[in-house]
């Protein structure tokens, strides 16, 4: 198990995502646009990040840019989300400093074993 922050600006896709996660064991914080979603990394060191890329204020690449140039928050792990399946996509979360990402709509045993990959200790089992 494990805390994590999710940063999504779609209060519905917020709401599906967080029950999921937490259903499955998961502490889940989280924040709305790129500038509270740093904040709340600042503050709350959670164990891992879920980030959606196209965000309010500051989007995802940036967001994570900054999270992974700031030595209080650079070893949290970012899964970047995001609807747009494009490999340039991809390949900018990366150059953005993500470790990992995901496409939307999520498919959540795929997202799990990534969780479970970064999180050391997560104990998470994915196919269950
Ligand atoms: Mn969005």
């Amino acid at each position: 198990m494990a805390r994590i922050l999710i940063v999504e600006d779609n209060a519905m896709n917020l709401d599906m995502l967080s029950r999921r996660l937490a259903r499955r064991g998961h502490t889940i914080l989280t924040a709305g646009d790129g500038r509270s979603g740093i904040d709340t990394a600042r503050a709350e060191q959670p164990e891992l990040i879920l980030m959606d890329l196209s965000l309010p204020e500051i989007d995802g690449w940036e967001a994570t840019r900054r999270l992974k140039a700031d030595a209080a928050t650079a070893a949290i792990p970012v899964i970047a989300l995001t609807a747009h399946a494009m490999d340039g996509d991809r390949e900018k979360a990366v150059e953005a400093g993500c470790d990992d990402y995901a496409t939307k709509p999520i498919d959540l045993p795929a997202l799990l074993a990534k969780i479970a990959a970064l999180v050391p200790g997560d104990g998470t089992d994915a196919g269950h």
